[in-house]
């Protein structure tokens, strides 16, 4: 396994359970901060529970109610998670979630070799830095956008030569932020920012992860033009009433690309002994960014096709499930893309208590994107289900 993100920590976790050997090797040592927005949808909250974590052992988790959306016209809604069945959306610093997701890798049998960055590949053999070659039977590729373990392979094609992500984000914590800031999640839908948004996702302890994201291309300011952007939307009233006067960033800001094109992706090598899951897939939802949710999924579905002594099933996975859901969300990001689009599109959200409920249960990932047009994934209680850790099912 290369890379103990998300993506390879539940491949790993998934393979070591069914009483396979597993390595798994990363350059940075743990726990490492990742530039993220750090929200955990439904579908992410989903499979963290399935993999065995519990929300204790992540310091900084902090569970959401309800998510609060700015249109580009300035109309504000609040759209409410179900009460009283588990979480819908969450909040926690990737430094401690990913630590704990690995100490759930460690505790399933995973040999961790953190610190150890992997720098050569020929097929399934890796050289890695202070260790020396190490080869398996098959390898995981969970490195990330810039997956050096697709170029050792010569995996990156003419298309993907020079490739920067469909987008690329900024991110900022702050503390002493205000009530809202601390305890709500925000959204807020700039008209210069279309189709991307600015976010304030509350933390733990009076502190918030503040940032934006842009879609590259679909953007009249270059990527450049994002660090002059960064403190004009900071200064913009709304969005200070929401942090607050006393709020104060902690860090200076990162940004990093988002890659989300999983269906024009080449996601095995090496005669399918290699497999590509998480940011090195290219699996983000083209319309949010969002990367956890996808990153375990296909972690997951990669190491099951690895069981089933089939990895050729893993692309066909994806194709008949993530790749629907993310062309629907690509057409949708297009609509989002217009002043009016985007306006249209929260007003419905917005309009009765049903929507309301639904428009944040859809956007947060409770059930696929385009689960009307994909039948196979149909499932009893699949739109009326709890959250994860629900109460009635005694979980923490
Ligand atoms: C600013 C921003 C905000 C975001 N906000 C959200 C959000 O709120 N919610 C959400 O769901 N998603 C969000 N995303 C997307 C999300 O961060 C990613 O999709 C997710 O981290 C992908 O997980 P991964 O495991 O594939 O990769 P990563 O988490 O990037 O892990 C890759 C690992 O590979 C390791 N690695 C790299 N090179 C080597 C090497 N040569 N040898 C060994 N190891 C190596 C790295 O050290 C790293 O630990 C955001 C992204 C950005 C940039």
């Amino acid at each position: 396994m290369v890379g103990g993100g998300p993506a390879g920590a539940a491949a790993a976790i998934t393979l070591a359970r069914a009483g396979r050997d597993v390595v798994l090797v990363d350059k940075a040592r743990f726990p490492r901060d990742k530039c993220c927005g750090d929200g955990l949808t439904t579908g992410a909250l989903r499979r963290l529970e399935q993999l065995g974590l519990r929300p204790d052992a992540v310091a900084s988790w902090h569970v959401v109610e309800d998510v609060w959306v700015r249109s580009p016209s300035g109309r504000t809604a609040c759209f409410p998670f179900p009460r009283d069945r588990g979480t819908f959306g969450a909040v926690a610093r990737r430094a401690d979630l990913d630590a704990a997701l690995l100490d759930v890798a460690r505790a399933a049998g995973v040999k961790v070799h953190d610190g150890h960055a992997v720098t050569g590949a020929t097929g399934t053999d890796l050289e890695v830095e202070g260790i020396g070659t190490v080869s398996a039977q098959y390898v995981i590729g969970a490195d990330g956008m810039w997956s050096p373990l697709r170029k050792y392979l010569g995996v990156t094609d003419e298309a993907e030569r020079g490739y920067l992500g469909e987008w690329h984000a900024f991110r900022q914590y702050f503390r002493d932020v205000a009530e809202p800031a601390a305890t709500q999640l925000w959204v807020w839908f700039e008209p210069d920012l279309l189709p991307g948004y600015a976010w304030s996702f509350p933390l733990a302890d009076g502190r918030a992860n503040v940032g934006f994201g842009i879609q590259r291309g679909a953007h009249s300011q270059p990527t450049s033009a994002m660090k002059d952007q960064w403190s004009d939307l900071l200064a913009r009233p709304h969005i200070r009433a929401v942090l607050g006067e006393n709020a104060q960033p902690e860090a200076p800001h990162k940004a990093w690309p988002i890659p989300a094109r999983v269906e024009r992706t080449d996601l095995t090598a090496a005669g399918g002994r290699v497999l590509f899951v998480g940011d090195a897939a290219r699996a983000t939802d083209p319309m949010t960014g969002e990367g956890i949710g996808q990153a375990l999924e296909t972690g997951v579905l990669a190491a099951e096709s690895i069981l089933a002594g089939n990895t050729s099933a893993y692309p066909v996975a994806i194709r008949r499930g993530l790749a629907v859901d993310n062309r629907l969300a690509g057409a949708l990001s297009r609509v989002l893309a217009h002043r009016k689009g985007a306006r249209g599109a929260l007003r419905i959200a917005a309009a009765t208590p049903w929507t309301r409920r639904n428009f944040a249960r859809w956007l947060f990932e409770d059930y696929p994107r385009a689960v009307l047009a994909t039948p196979h994934r149909w499932a009893q209680h699949a739109l009326t289900g709890d959250g994860a850790w629900s109460p009635r099912t005694g979980q923490p």
